[in-house]
């Protein structure tokens, strides 16, 4: 029997965790620098959070979420972060604490699709929540951090997509009119589409099937129906977005997968190859009435999740910074001991330290360090503990000296010499 990872969820392999820590760090850093803090919520939530904040008639609630029954209890492994940071804002009362909550999130999410490249059943999302601000400007400042950190990350051609889906009321009003021009259609809809065309007929604007997308061919659009105070909100938006030169295309078709949201919606996509045709690497937008919708006071919101690994398909290599790595290889078993010192010593310098403890030939230990990437070799046999010396071997100039053994600590810190 051999056993394999669940389709569609991935190891990542120590030789490819530096990208991912390089891309968290840079994901970390630009956030705090917006004064986001980092909130941690369980990977498991009541399944009826997820079926009211992200809508009953989405295809993450009808088909993709991995969903158990524990004693009498629906507990499902959450499908996206932000139903777990709102749940958490209205359960722990922040809105009491501080009138604006700026949190961000980094880890796994669970989606039972069909996978393929770029679409995992296990993926990483990193995100951003601002609770308690109804925007535009900080819409607009959400939407320029992200421009911002794929082009401090260099991910070729980014644009941002940017729409508005308007209020309830503007809501109502656009689904009846979307109903109204597609029932006519309703015999070139797919199944799935004619089923929805009731109850959420936006959802057929999304749908991948190319009868839907050929029946939505020239849909009334959005925009067009977005009552006054959601205009000025879009307007006031990509004003700001204007004067603070952040490139951005209005997408007036633009509707994302999940119910909740309100308002402004944004998509980053990319065009780099690797991604075909899942090159939306961050989807975001804003959600004014899901923290009531929860049990909470009326608290605005808006929010953003990007898929780390489309991100690093998209990403060229990453350079991470490299620490001086050194191999201890002593020969014989006296000398293992002062070699697991050695060891030691050499860490607290701030060195990276293998110590070659199996009694394996010298040829055979400088092979693991060069497996290693190991700048120095310290070798030390009976001979040189005699002495109260090292050997070092600097395998990059493929030279060697002997030592004290009181210097090479040092020696090795300071690097090449
Ligand atoms: P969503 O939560 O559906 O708005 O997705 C936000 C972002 O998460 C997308 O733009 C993708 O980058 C990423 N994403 C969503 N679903 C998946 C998935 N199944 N596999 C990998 N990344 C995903």
């Amino acid at each position: 029997m051999s056993y394999r990872a669940v389709k569609g969820m991935n190891d990542i392999l120590p030789d490819e965790v530096a990208r991912w820590h390089a891309l968290e760090r840079a994901f970390r850093e630009t956030a705090e620098l917006h004064g986001y803090a980092e909130i941690r919520t369980p990977v498991v939530e009541g399944t009826e959070l997820f079926v009211r904040s992200i809508g009953e008639t989405t295809d993450v609630v009808e088909k993709e979420m991995y969903t158990f029954s524990h004693h009498s209890e629906s507990l499902t492994l959450r499908p996206e972060g932000t139903a777990g940071a709102a749940r958490a804002y209205v359960e722990h009362k922040a809105h009491a604490k501080e009138p604006v909550s700026r949190w961000y999130y980094l880890g796994p999410m669970f989606r039972a699709e069909r996978p393929q490249r770029g679409r995992y059943r296990q993926f990483y999302q990193a995100g951003c929540e601002i609770f308690g601000d109804p925007g535009p400007a900080c819409d607009a400042e959400m939407i320029d951090m992200l421009v911002g950190l794929f082009r401090r990350l260099g991910v070729a051609d980014v644009v941002a997509n940017i729409g508005s889906i308007g209020g309830a009321a503007t809501r109502d009003r656009y689904r009846a009119v979307l109903r109204d021009f597609l029932a006519p259609k309703a015999g070139e809809l797919s199944d799935h589409a004619r089923a929805r065309l009731d109850a959420n007929p936006l959802r057929i604007l999304d749908s991948k099937d190319p009868r839907d997308q050929a029946a939505c061919q020239g849909a009334p659009n959005i925009l067009d129906v977005l009552d006054e105070a959601d205009r000025a909100h879009f307007e006031a938006l990509l004003g700001h977005l204007d004067s603070l030169g952040t490139p951005y295309v209005v997408d007036p078709l633009l509707v994302r997968g999940l119910d909740y949201y309100t308002r402004t919606l944004f998509e980053l996509k990319s065009s780099a190859g690797e991604l075909g045709s899942q090159n939306t690497l961050c989807g975001g937008g804003r959600y004014d009435d899901m923290i009531r919708g929860l049990g909470g006071p009326a608290v605005p919101a808006i929010g953003f999740a990007m898929g780390l690994e489309r991100i690093l398909l998209a990403l060229g290599p990453i350079d991470a910074p490299k620490r001086t790595t050194c191999s201890v290889a002593p020969m014989g078993a006296r000398a293992v001991s002062k070699a697991l010192e050695l060891g030691r010593a050499l860490r607290e310098a701030g060195v990276v330290a293998d110590v070659d403890g199996r009694g394996n030939s010298l040829k055979s230990m400088l092979r693991r360090a060069d497996g290693l990437g190991a700048r120095f070799c310290i070798v030390l046999g009976d001979a040189e503990l005699e002495r109260g010396a090292v050997q070092l071997k600097d395998l990059a100039q493929h030279t060697q000296e002997e030592l004290p053994m009181a210097a090479v600590v040092a020696r090795v810190a300071g690097g090449a010499g």
